[in-house]
């Protein structure tokens, strides 16, 4: 029987999740749905002294902002609870004592200082940044130099150690690549990385390889810049369960700078000014917060479509893809080999093409909300729908259906007088004084309606309607901007029509 697949996102909680990460769970997610899989939310938090206040629940917020619900996590618990490592710390040392009496690890006792001396004394013009490893083991603090005795004195004398893995020297490895291909790695270029710390927490390269074999992951897929750390893990697998059940590994290329010109990262949030995390990030320590892909106004829809193209296609043209339809269509096979450029406007432009196409519903909660943020109260809901419907297409990002149409909710307080001043005339306020008269005597009050009585006085009165429009304009927004300008009067009703054209026409006086 096949095994049921079981895929992670295995996430360290150290600060807002960069839009690499969320694309990581997003593949994970769409690669176990599609195949009837389950997909784990592992919390690796074993290196304390990261730890960062509100971190991990930032990751629940915004797997549940996108969709991308775990099966098991810390949360939600599951058969191989607990899912958080920091959690697990019992299990791992008996792993890394059974490797120790294989011959595949060791105690070292190097204090600070010594490993200090180290980088230093044992600098070559061959080896100019030496590390823990063939080279240098032998002239260290550690089991394998110091004996066996030497090591039992150590021991019992309570002296702290660390227990690092013994890469052999000039061996190839491999592992095949779902993306890649076969890659091979060269072990004398790895050094002895230590698998179980001295406050007896297993470090990333121990607990990854442990609670993959105990949660039965069958893939394992995540950025690329963990491939430098594969070669430890195959020897892991090696040594303490076997290779040949190893899950199956992927690699996911990186998101770069719009030029291409590196990895993406929080400086160029801010240099840009593009958001790079899918929420908004405090820190808790500095206070200092970092705006993301929701705060801006992206809908969730959006920013999963965005990242599902970044660094994959279906081999067609198809840009726009729901999430049910990505879980159809996927495949890890067809994700790119090379770094994926992120371009922002692009980015806004699957927003656009969202925002068209979600329901009215499901705007006008997110709508209602940045009213409220700007303290405007928006009374009906059924005039808040039409305004949505009016101006959705105009809108890129969910804070412009405020900009785009704050003026349907008050009143302008200033107009373009720039634009009308000039070429006002006291034939214009007649005319004026005559539509907004006429209103009383438009039964059906729509846009095609207005237009007609608009058309009709202007050519009674000679003028040209067309030099008429930008003033009407004016008189409803305040500035020579939004939908077409009988829909906007339409939506607004005949008084508050009447009262905007009557506002203005009282300062022409002046002129
Ligand atoms: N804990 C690693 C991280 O922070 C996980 C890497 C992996 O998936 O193996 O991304």
């Amino acid at each position: 029987m096949e095994k049921k697949v079981r895929v992670r996102f295995a996430p360290s909680p150290t600060g807002g999740l960069h839009l690499g990460g969320v694309r990581t769970v997003l593949y994970n997610y769409l690669f176990a749905k599609q195949h009837q899989g389950d997909f784990i939310l592992r919390i690796e938090d074993t290196d304390q002294s990261r730890f960062v206040a509100g971190a991990e629940e930032y990751i629940y917020e915004t797997l549940n902002w996108c969709g991308l619900e775990p099966d098991e996590s810390p949360l939600k618990g599951g058969p191989f609870a607990p899912y958080r490592q920091s959690e697990r710390k019992k299990i791992y040392r008996e792993y890394a004592e059974t490797l120790i009496t294989d011959g595949y690890a060791y105690y070292a006792f190097d204090t600070s200082e010594e490993l200090e001396v180290m980088r230093t004394s044992h600098r070559t013009e061959t080896n100019p940044s030496p590390q823990y490893d063939h080279q240098t083991r032998m002239y260290m603090r550690n089991s394998l130099s110091i004996g066996s005795e030497g090591t039992e004195k150590l021991l019992t004398a309570k002296t702290p150690y660390v227990i690092r893995i013994k890469m052999p020297e000039n061996e190839v490895l491999h592992l095949n690549d779902m993306i890649r291909g076969r890659v091979e790695f060269n072990t004398s270029l790895v050094d002895d990385k230590v698998l179980l710390k001295a406050d007896g927490m297993p470090t990333y390269h121990l607990a990854v390889v442990v609670d993959d074999f105990l949660m039965q992951i069958t893939h394992a897929f995540r950025g690329e810049e963990w491939l430098p750390s594969a070669p430890v893990h195959v020897l892991l697998w090696r040594y303490l369960f076997g290779e040949e059940n190893m899950p199956a590994w992927a690699h996911f290329p990186l998101i770069l700078k719009p030029d291409g010109n590196g990895k993406l990262s929080k400086r160029d949030s801010e240099r840009l000014g593009i958001p790079i995390f899918a929420m908004a990030w405090t820190d808790p320590v500095s206070g200092e917060t970092i705006s993301g892909f929701r705060e801006k106004g992206f809908l969730s829809e959006a920013f999963v479509n965005m990242l599902a193209v970044l660094g994959w296609n279906d081999g067609t043209e198809q840009e726009i893809y729901s999430l049910e339809e990505l879980k159809e269509k996927f495949s890890i096979e067809r994700v790119h080999k090379a770094g994926a450029k992120f371009n922002y406007e692009k980015a806004k432009w699957f927003n656009q093409e969202w925002i068209r196409k979600v329901s009215v519903d499901e705007l006008s909660g997110l709508v209602r909300k940045i009213y409220n943020d700007q303290q405007v109260r928006i009374p009906d809901e059924s005039y808040l729908r039409s305004v949505i419907m009016l101006i959705r297409d105009r809108c890129h990002l969910l804070p412009e259906f405020y900009t785009q149409g704050r003026f349907f909710f008050s009143a302008p307080k200033q107009w373009d007088l720039g634009a009308l001043k000039p070429k006002w005339n006291v034939a214009k306020t007649s005319f004026f004084k005559s539509y907004s008269n006429a209103f009383g005597s438009i039964s059906d009050w729509n846009a095609l309606n207005l237009e007609m009585v608009f058309k009709e006085l202007a050519n009674s009165q000679g003028i040209k309607p067309g030099e008429l429009q930008l003033p009407l304009r004016i008189m409803l927004v305040g500035e020579k901007m939004g939908p077409p300008v009988f829909e906007i009067a339409s939506l607004l009703g005949k008084e508050e029509s009447k009262k905007r054209i009557n506002n203005l026409l009282d300062q022409t006086g002046d002129w």
